[in-house]
């Protein structure tokens, strides 16, 4: 039986992808520091006898006696509210963090996967972004510490790979949404639900026509599996690719719940909101065979059961 490594297991991605391997009969070691995470994520696996949660802050030394197969990176804030609090903590968990992991893949001779992000690309000036795009990023602007922390988490990889010959996976994760975000995240997904399930209008901000584009988590953590079993060489873009300006996707939320569908507010942009973003996922499609198969209605339909019985 392989054992695996979920760093930030707890979380809101990292969680899902290990109900996928507990259901693939992975054994599962799950690390967190709870900072963002919550142990309520685990409770469909917390009592499987391969499965086993640790305490643990990945920037402090890793300890961990037995043997690692895989040591998947999910460890960070994810959200723009809870990287801009916990500022110092992000760099850290994306420089030291990702160091200290791949110090323990290279003891245990472990295949790392790291869980980069679109937020690479900063504001690309180029749509879809492919992953031979470098990106457009401000390195002191009020998204810097979670951009520039996996942008160097991504080069620490690589060069591990180049030094060290451990063998590396990079996805770059685009918006993902579904059941286990907290609905005070601050992301959009969670705002619009919780806004609407409250009977209050939903706040765009800006003009609303920035894009996003939202990935199901059950499809994303699919391509993740996918990608920890491939031999893809290099970045892989993870997301769905069908794009939407934010106005029309919080009228298609309000449609969703029988409202009106300008029942909106608009707030401030704040500093630095990329304009645009789009995946292109050939590379996901050729290397692991993967493209999203959930579509937005059937996706925002669980996820709203989902905050009915959270929020
Ligand atoms: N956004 C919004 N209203 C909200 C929360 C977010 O209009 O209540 C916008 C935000 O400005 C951004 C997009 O929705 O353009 C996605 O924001 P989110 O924080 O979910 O993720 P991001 O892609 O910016 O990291």
């Amino acid at each position: 039986m392989k054992r695996v490594l979920v760093a930030g297991g707890a979380g809101f991605i990292g969680s899902h992808l290990i109900d996928l391997l507990i259901t693939h009969g992975y054994e599962v070691v799950c690390m967190d520091n709870l900072v963002t995470g919550s142990l309520s994520n685990l409770d469909r696996v917390k009592n499987n006898s391969g499965f086993q949660f640790v305490k643990q802050d990945v920037c402090e030394k890793i300890v961990f006696k037995g043997e690692l197969d895989f040591i998947l990176n999910l460890a960070s804030p994810a959200s723009p509210i809870d990287y801009a609090a916990l500022a110092i903590e992000t760099l850290k968990v994306g420089s030291l963090g990702t160091l200290n992991l791949l110090e323990l893949a290279k003891e245990k001779k472990a295949l790392f996967l790291l869980a980069s992000t679109s937020e690479v690309y900063g504001d690309p000036k180029v749509t879809p972004q492919k992953e031979s795009y470098w990106g457009n990023v401000n390195p002191i602007g009020p998204r810097s510490m979670y951009d520039e922390a996996k942008r160097f988490a991504e080069a620490l990889t690589v060069n591990y790979h180049k030094v060290h010959g451990v063998p590396v996976r990079i996805a770059r994760i685009f918006n993902t949404y579904g059941p286990r975000m907290r609905p005070n995240d601050g992301r959009v997904v969670p705002n619009f639900i919780s806004q609407a399930l409250k009977g209050e209008p939903l706040t765009v901000y800006g003009d609303g026509s920035q894009t996003r584009s939202f990935c199901y988590v059950s499809d994303l953590v699919e391509g993740l599996y996918k990608l920890m079993l491939s031999d893809a060489e290099g970045p892989v873009n993870l997301g769905n690719p069908q794009e939407l300006k934010i106005t029309d996707f919080a009228k298609e939320i309000n449609k969703l719940f029988g409202r009106k569908e300008d029942n909106l507010i608009y707030k401030p942009l704040p500093e630095d909101d990329p304009m645009q973003r789009k995946p292109d996922i050939g590379r996901a499609k050729n290397l692991l065979g993967w493209e999203p198969g959930v579509g937005l209605e059937e996706g925002l339909s669980r996820a709203i059961e989902y905050f009915k019985h959270s929020s």
